[in-house]
Parts: structure tokens; C-alpha cells; sequence
């Protein structure tokens, strides 16, 4: 009998481990009090989410903010899995369990607020459009009219210019950021506009020509899991004490101080926990 009592109350500590009760009473997954952490990163976006070779580790400003906010779950890096998780899966993936949390170049937007709880942002980005060196027709985003840009599914970036500004460019797709940047190298793409975080790191190692002409603002959450509010409340208090004891400006300075870009190094916004 006592033996079964233990055995019960392990259950019950396990269970209380990794969920909190929603006011129905039932179990919801949350990322607070978790022994180990399974995290959605991009793997071919330098600077912010990159892979390293095939058995490699990931790097990038994502991956740290990452560690840095885990760390202040009380999950250390020896018990993080990071997981590459593209723009299209980003959703399926919280949903279906296969990650915990998503750091990937993640915008908070209405439409997404409704299937993903947002942390964050913890950074706010700007869209901008990267060319090729030597192309001089393209100054503003209006002159997307009827160029080849790149749309990476599940990414809001080719939404942003076409639904959004309603300006005819011509959306071909793509899988990643990472195969955008094959297709202008190779001439079946004339642009790719998106996040300039994004475009800054590719273009550190690629080239091309960022045009310099922002005209959105893309604020990066955290991505929980539906509902996780009591996760999300963490998540916002690890992000403020990062820009608080000078993590955050000294990782913008690690992985963008060389790109020109301006670092706001002050503690964004937060949306609110919904
Ligand atoms: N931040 C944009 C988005 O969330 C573009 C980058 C991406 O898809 O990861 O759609």
C-alpha cells in the first residue's frame, strides 16, 4: 500500500513538473518548472539561428536569448535540445508538442496570437530588402512592382509587401531564408525583403546590398504554447532582467556590431501575455 502511495505521488510530482491547471481543471503544458527544454531555432540564418555542420550546435543571437532566458527558467544549457524549426512549422510544432518554446525570427502578429501565447518581444526588427550588388533599380519597397521576391512559406514577410502594401511583385517560393539567398545568387530571384536582422547576417557572409529602406516593424516573440500564461509571465521577467543586466546589449553588439545597423538596447514593449 505504501509503496503505491509513493509511486502515486511521483506521478503527481511528474505531472505537476511540466503542466498547471487551467480553470476547467484540466492539464495545460507549460514551460515553467521544467526539468529540460526542447527549443525551436532557425538553422540557416546567420547570426540569429544557424547550424553548424550536420553534428554541430547552433549559434546565433536567437540561440542565446534562448539559453539566457531557459537559464533564468531554471533549465541549464546541458538540458536544452535546440530543434531547427522553419517558418512553416512553427505553429504545427508548439501545437503538436515537438518543441517547448520558439526563438526563430518569430513576429508577434493577430493572426498568429491565435493559435501561439507570445512572450516578448524580446527584440524588435524592421523589414527591409536586400538586392544584388550591383542592381541600382530597386531603392524602395514600392519598386517590388513586378519583381521577383522571395515567399518562404509560413513567413508573413512576402504578405507584408503584397497583402499588406498591395504592391504586384511576383512571390516565388521558397523553403528557408538560407535557399532565398541561393535564388539571388543564382538569378531567379531579383529581391528578398524580410527581417533586417535576417538580411544583415546573410549579408555579412554573402553580400548583396541591403537598400536601407524599412518600412515595418517586426517585433520577435517567444513562442508558447496556447494558454501558457504562467510560462509567458516568466518568459517576460527573464527578457526585462536581460536587458536590465546588460546581456541584451552586449549580444546585439556579439552577433550585429559590425552590420551598421542601429541596436535599440533598451527593453522593447511587451504585448501582454493572451
Ligand atoms: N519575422 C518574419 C516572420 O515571422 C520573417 C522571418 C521568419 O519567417 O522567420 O514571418
Amino acid at each position: 500500500m505504501r509503496a503505491t502511495r509513493t509511486a502515486a505521488a511521483g506521478v503527481l510530482i511528474a505531472v505537476a513538473g511540466s503542466s498547471a491547471c487551467g480553470l476547467d481543471g484540466m492539464e495545460r503544458p507549460t514551460v515553467a518548472h521544467k526539468h529540460s527544454l526542447v527549443i525551436g531555432v532557425k538553422a540557416d540564418q546567420p547570426g540569429l539561428g544557424l547550424k553548424r555542420g550536420p553534428d554541430g550546435g547552433y549559434e546565433g543571437f536567437d540561440v542565446d536569448v534562448a539559453t539566457y532566458v531557459a537559464g533564468r527558467l531554471g533549465v541549464p544549457k546541458s538540458r536544452i535540445r535546440f530543434r531547427t524549426t522553419n517558418s512553416s512549422v512553427r505553429e504545427s510544432a508548439l501545437g503538436s508538442e515537438v518543441v517547448d518554446m520558439i526563438f526563430a525570427t518569430y513576429s508577434i502578429t493577430a493572426k498568429r496570437k491565435r493559435q501561439v501565447t507570445f512572450g516578448g518581444p524580446y527584440y524588435v526588427a524592421h523589414q527591409d530588402t536586400l538586392v544584388r550588388a550591383d542592381a541600382a533599380s530597386i531603392t524602395n519597397v514600392r519598386d517590388l512592382k513586378g519583381k521577383r521576391i522571395c515567399e518562404v512559406t509560413g513567413s508573413n514577410s512576402w504578405r507584408r509587401v503584397v497583402e499588406e502594401r498591395r504592391i504586384a511583385a511576383r512571390p516565388v517560393n521558397a523553403p528557408t531564408y538560407g535557399a532565398c539567398m541561393d535564388g539571388l545568387a543564382a538569378g531567379r530571384l531579383d529581391a528578398v525583403s524580410t527581417d533586417d536582422l535576417i538580411l544583415a547576417g546573410f549579408a555579412a557572409g554573402r553580400g548583396g546590398k541591403i537598400i536601407n529602406a524599412p518600412f515595418t516593424d517586426e517585433k520577435y516573440g517567444v513562442g508558447l504554447r496556447k494558454g501558457d500564461l504562467e510560462g509567458c509571465e516568466l518568459v517576460n521577467r527573464a527578457l526585462t532582467r536581460m536587458y536590465q543586466d546588460g546581456t541584451a546589449g552586449r549580444l546585439l553588439t556579439k552577433w550585429f556590431g559590425k552590420s551598421g545597423l542601429k541596436l535599440t538596447t533598451s527593453v522593447p514593449q511587451f504585448e501582454g501575455c493572451s
